[in-house]
């Protein structure tokens, strides 16, 4: 019998942390998770900013093995998550398996295995990679004139400093996404000035924050179908079909429900007019990812904050210069800007079969066959790659679902019976075909901008319903792949 194979695990984020459990679960030991952080928890050991907190639901938020009693809320602080992580690590056996401090540079496959090269010179090699590598971690740096010339703090929300503190300092925070929003909320509560620069003002979504107590906690842990029924009722999936559906047919009932509620919660929360009109985006709700907030609102209407909708012109040592010449001096510039979502593995250097090179494959936009695999690259497959499903779903059942699908892929090269598999090409390309299509047609590409286009302003997602990203992972269509 040939020998198993041995696998590489590139990211010990929340997707990396998952191939590695289930690996374990199966039997197989012969695998090593290269990780280019100092710990494990990829976006959620990134970003640490005030305020940090997940919207999906923490019970939802969680792998389906490893439920968790313990949440302090309904939507999870981000320092939990980042222990629940932790946790799982320990729990399930893998730590033994982690190489931090190991920043994956290339990965090459040399027609039979991938050799791959860690930053400190090391070599591995193995007959399977998983790209874990995960989607927001390549900060998104403003093009803005003058950026270098101010001399108070300044820093990127995923890289925040918390030797600076805020507190009776005057803070600008550029950028208005789900970060920005929470990084203004929660500093609002603070004894500082805030002005929030807002490019583009968004739609915001009202949702409940619910505090567990103790008592939430211990019936939680004392009977497991409570987090069940959170997990699998009709709450959280209405929602998320709703959610879908309004996605992926802008005319429907569903987008007018978004768009009802996210027009209500303006209408009846902010009462000045002129702020009012100050935070009315003028593109669809749901175009850019909804932003889900419980507070933003309040924060916006405190008397310690500024919302600025003006275009900044530049930024200057004691602040930031708007294009009508209005001045923000400030201490504290947060950048809420985001992060380049089209790079995933890059720039670690992957060559396939025959020298591909996956930055030329990818130099018009980045896919991945039903977001896994790549024609060209045997035996590599990613988690949370481009065209998979995002927008308010948990991204921890997405990347189990796609788990599922791998691990029948690789079954006969767990056997022995075959040594490769690859995508075919004109698989591929029909799925490009018909998701670019497709995608042109969500509530994403309806007239704005954000992280999920690509340069031409198509939606890098997965367009149709969640039902069919399930039934396409429940089950690969074998004659899309070549084995050998
Ligand atoms: P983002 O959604 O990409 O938002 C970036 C913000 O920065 C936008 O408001 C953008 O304005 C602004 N911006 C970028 N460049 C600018 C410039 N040169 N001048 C002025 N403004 C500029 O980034 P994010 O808020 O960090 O969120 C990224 C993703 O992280 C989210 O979509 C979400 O998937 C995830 N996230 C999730 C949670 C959660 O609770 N699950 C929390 C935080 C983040 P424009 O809109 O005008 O481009």
């Amino acid at each position: 019998m040939s020998k198993p194979p041995r696998y590489i695990v590139v990211g010990a984020g929340m997707s990396g942390i998952l191939a590695a459990v289930r690996l374990k679960q199966q039997g197989i030991d012969d695998f090593t998770v290269y990780e280019k952080g100092e710990s494990i928890g990829g976006t959620w050991r990134e970003n640490r900013y005030p305020g940090l907190t997940c919207d999906v639901p923490a019970h939802c938020y969680t792998y389906s093995f490893a439920p968790h009693a313990g949440w302090s809320a309904f939507f999870a602080p981000g320092p939990e998550i980042r222990d629940y992580f932790e946790r799982v690590v320990d729990d399930f056996g893998v730590r033994s398996h982690l190489r931090l401090n190991s920043n994956v540079t290339a990965c090459e496959w040399d027609g039979a295995r991938w050799n791959v090269e860690i930053e400190d010179g090391t070599k591995d090699s193995a007959d399977i990679v998983i790209a874990a590598s995960g989607v927001l971690h390549h900060i998104n740096m403003p093009a803005i004139e003058g950026i270098d010339s101010f001399a108070g703090d300044m820093f990127h929300s995923a890289r925040w400093n918390y030797d600076v503190s805020t507190v009776g300092k005057r803070v600008g925070v550029i950028g208005n996404g789900s970060t920005g929003v929470q990084i203004v909320t929660a500093l609002s509560q603070q004894d500082c000035e805030i002005v929030h620069f807002q490019r583009s003002p968004q739609w915001i979504m009202p949702v409940q924050q619910l505090v567990y107590t103790d008592e939430d906690r211990a019936q939680f842990a004392s009977d497991p179908s409570r987090i069940e029924a959170l997990r699998n009722g009709d709450e959280y999936w209405g929602g998320i079909r709703r959610f879908n559906e309004a996605i992926i047919d802008p005319d429907s009932p569903a987008m007018e429900e978004i768009e009802r509620l996210c027009r209500e919660n303006l209408e009846s929360s902010v009462r000045d007019p002129e702020l009012r009109e100050k935070l009315r985006p003028d593109y669809r709700a749901a175009c850019k990812r909804l932003i889900y907030s419980w507070g933003y609102y309040d924060a916006a209407q405190r008397p310690n904050v500024t919302i600025e909708v003006g275009r900044i012109a530049r930024i200057e040592p004691k602040g930031v210069r708007m294009q009508d010449g209005t001045f923000h001096e400030l201490d504290v510039i947060a950048l809420a800007t985001g992060f380049r979502a089209d790079r995933f593995i890059r720039p670690t250097r992957v060559i396939g079969r025959d020298g591909i090179d996956l930055d030329d494959v990818w130099r018009e936009r980045p896919s991945a066959h039903y977001a896994v695999t790549i024609p060209g690259f045997p035996n590599f497959f990613m988690l949370n790659g481009p065209t998979g499903p995002v927008g308010n779903f948990s991204l921890i059942d997405i990347a189990e679902q796609q788990w599922a699908y791998i691990e029948q892929l690789l079954e006969p090269i767990r056997s022995g019976k075959k040594a490769q598999v690859e995508c075919r090409s004109d698989a591929f390309d029909d799925y490009n075909k018909r998701r670019t299509l497709a995608a042109r047609g969500t509530i994403f590409g309806s007239g704005c901008t954000s992280w999920y286009l690509d340069k031409d302003g198509v939606p890098l997602t997965w367009p149709w319903s969640y039902d069919e990203f399930a039934e396409a992972m429940d089950k690969p269509r074998l004659g899309d792949f070549a084995y050998a």
